[in-house]
């Protein structure tokens, strides 16, 4: 199982090896990239039918910015310790009303393209929005992603917001069984703050999808990823 982990410390080369060739190709289907469309994002078109069936995978396994994060908070692991970094980990109160600020931005992301499709703002509002906006989050919450896993993703990212819509449509889904013994091992160890242990189906918007949940369970069988039974049958 631990393998599944090995495996994700190289997919994101991939995402950003796709991204260099859809970059040098110049793909702007409909003409989108005055809106602030990313050559990442049309990489994730071509993954919805994966999406589909497992959830928002782009951020768990290809986003090279998602794996910066993970190399940078081990870094900061490394330099402070895990208690150091606990105790500078942005509290809950605080956590559980800045995670809605990336839709915040994705609103405003939305109704920026309204506006400008109706000739009432310029279109390089919305890419401003989209990219850099983006960008200049990135650069600030850098030094906090020492301590704050992802905090990027968790916190600020509009592809994020976007991406893990799929996992309210994904058809495979991590399931929490019965054999479940409420350790809480699966809380601790997600990326972005999930409570997996008070969940039966998981289809938070943040999960990336990574599976550290289920590879670091205890119990074997407490968690599987698989099609919900109401769906089979
Ligand atoms: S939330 Fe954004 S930065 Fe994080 S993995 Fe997803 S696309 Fe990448
Ligand atoms: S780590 Fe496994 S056993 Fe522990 S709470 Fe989570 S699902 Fe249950
Ligand atoms: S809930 Fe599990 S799969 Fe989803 S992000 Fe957290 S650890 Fe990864």
């Amino acid at each position: 199982m631990k393998n599944r982990q090995k495996i994700r410390n190289f997919t994101p080369f991939l995402g950003l090896l796709s991204i260099i060739i859809i970059t040098s190709l110049k793909i702007d289907p409909f003409g989108f990239s005055k809106y602030g469309l990313e050559p990442r994002d049309i990489f994730v078109i071509i993954l919805i039918p994966a999406m589909i069936y497992l959830g928002n995978i782009y951020c768990g396994w290809f986003c090279f910015g998602g794996m910066m994060q993970k190399v940078i908070y081990k870094i900061g692991t490394k330099i402070f310790g895990k208690e150091k970094q606990k105790k500078l980990e942005v509290p809950e109160h605080i956590h559980n009303k800045l995670k809605y600020m990336r839709y915040i931005i994705l609103i405003m992301w939305v109704i920026s393209i309204i506006l400008s499709a109706f000739g009432i703002i310029d279109p390089s509002v919305s890419k401003y929005i989209k990219v850099t906006l983006m960008g200049i989050l990135s650069v600030i919450t850098l030094p906090f992603a020492l301590f704050t896993e992802r905090i990027l993703c968790r916190y600020f990212c509009i592809n994020g917001a976007i991406y893990g819509l799929f996992n309210k449509i994904g058809i495979k889904r991590i399931i929490r069984n019965n054999s479940c013994v409420s350790c809480k091992k699966c809380d601790k160890v997600c990326p972005v703050n999930v409570e997996v242990s008070t969940q039966r189906k998981v289809t938070d918007l943040h999960c990336i999808n990574c599976y550290k949940c289920v590879d670091d369970c205890p119990v074997p069988t407490a968690l599987n990823i698989e099609i919900p039974v109401k769906i089979i049958s």
